[in-house]
């Protein structure tokens, strides 16, 4: 078998981590018996730099003709001063948009051995933390008509939250699919009890639900979720959401894990191509330092083996050789906790020869 893999490294730390990530699938195909080409395209402020747009037409035709993306980072203060439409934040929306990826799959793991760096207490997180935060990606407010204009007390912004059934139901059959790879429980979360959209989202949830008995469901406002996700986290399974409200909640499910490098996140749509990519930003604080912790970047790339290549047994050998790395103490500078810690390199070296055997 032979896979074809888009690489955008982009801006600031991506680099460094992406080429992590690409030994650690190289690794996984030497054992595992098939073969990568991997192509680079540029996105972001490279781009920018180098084309004069975010988001150039032949990374678009380079991503769509492959099996899947790799995708570091983009973004950093060389480009925050540049009109919306040419930010290297465009590029992501468009390159989303471009792919029809209007799934955002994000587990938010806390890793035994990293359980110190969970701001709750132990009590809270004694039942583990495993929760997939599915979020819709391509409707609601980010993509609903906005504008300004002049009202009674002067001018006036608004954004609209617009969400129809086929993008509820196509997003919720995410969800529940999940749930059955899983512990077979959802919890879906919307603002029913004021939005008149949210309602829309709870009445199609409930007729999936009914095609999905095998899946325990159950409803949750999004002030609830919030405050569950801190009170009682081990009662999640999948949780399914809307655009905005899986922003906000995702970023809270990644941050009660402690360490914002450790989490990989997948975009998926009707297909099997996807974009794999980490949760966290450019780090322009720390980029060309050789510190930055690239598990999350390595833990996407078993994503992209697991939800685009089929090759679930890959998968869980890179996922297992990061648990072995963080079991036997290794650490980066963002996880030590003031311990000695490894550089970006040297973390890629360990899970590879860990990916031989484990
Ligand atoms: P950030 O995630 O880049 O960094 C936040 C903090 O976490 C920093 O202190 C950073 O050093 C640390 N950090 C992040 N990743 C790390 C890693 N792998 N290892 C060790 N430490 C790590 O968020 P930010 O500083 O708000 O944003 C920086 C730039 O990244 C901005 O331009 C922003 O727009 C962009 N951004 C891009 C994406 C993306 O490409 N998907 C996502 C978020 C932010």
């Amino acid at each position: 078998m032979k896979y074809n893999i888009a690489v955008i490294r982009g801006d600031g730390i991506g680099p460094e981590i992406v080429e992590e990530g690409i030994r650690a699938l190289n690794a996984a195909a030497k054992r595992f018996g098939f073969t990568l080409a991997y192509r680079d395209v540029l996105m972001g402020g490279c781009a920018m730099d180098e084309l004069g747009t975010p988001l150039p037409q032949d990374t678009i035709s380079a991503c769509k003709s492959s099996d899947a993306v790799l995708l570091g980072a983009v973004g950093g203060p060389k480009w925050e001063t540049l009109p919306g439409h040419l930010r290297p934040e465009a590029g992501l929306l468009g390159i989303r948009s471009a792919l029809g990826l209007y799934a955002n799959l994000r587990p938010a793991v806390l890793f035994d051995p990293l359980k110190d760096a969970c701001p709750l207490k132990p009590e809270i997180v004694s039942g583990g933390l495993d929760i997939l935060m599915v979020r819709e990606l391509t409707g609601g407010i980010y993509f609903g008509e906005r504008g300004r204009k002049r009202g009674e007390h002067g001018e006036e912004a608004y954004d609209t939250e617009r969400y129809s059934v086929m993008e509820v139901e196509r997003i919720g059959r995410i969800g529940f699919e999940a749930a059955r790879k899983r512990r077979r429980k959802i919890t879906s979360v919307d603002k029913a009890n004021v939005l008149e959209s949210s309602r829309l989202w709870r009445e199609t949830m409930h007729k999936l639900a009914k095609e999905y008995s095998d899946v325990a469901y159950d409803d949750m406002l999004v002030d609830n979720c919030a405050m569950q996700l801190v009170r009682n986290p081990a009662r999640f399974d999948v949780v399914v959401t809307s655009n905005l409200f899986g922003d906000i909640l995702s970023d809270e499910a990644s941050m009660i894990t402690g360490s914002i490098g450790m989490l990989p996140s997948a975009s998926l749509g009707n297909g099997t191509l996807g974009l794999y990519e980490p949760i966290h930003g450019s780090a322009p604080d720390i980029a060309g330092t050789g510190a930055a912790n690239p598990l999350a970047t390595i833990l996407s790339c078993a994503m992209l083996l697991r939800y685009s290549l089929n090759q679930p047994d890959a998968a869980s050998a890179i996922e297992r050789a990061v648990q072995q790395a963080l079991e036997e103490g290794w650490r980066t500078a963002d996880i030590a906790a003031g311990k000695p810690a490894v550089g970006t390199r040297e973390m890629g070296d360990i899970v590879c020869r860990r990916i031989e055997t484990a």
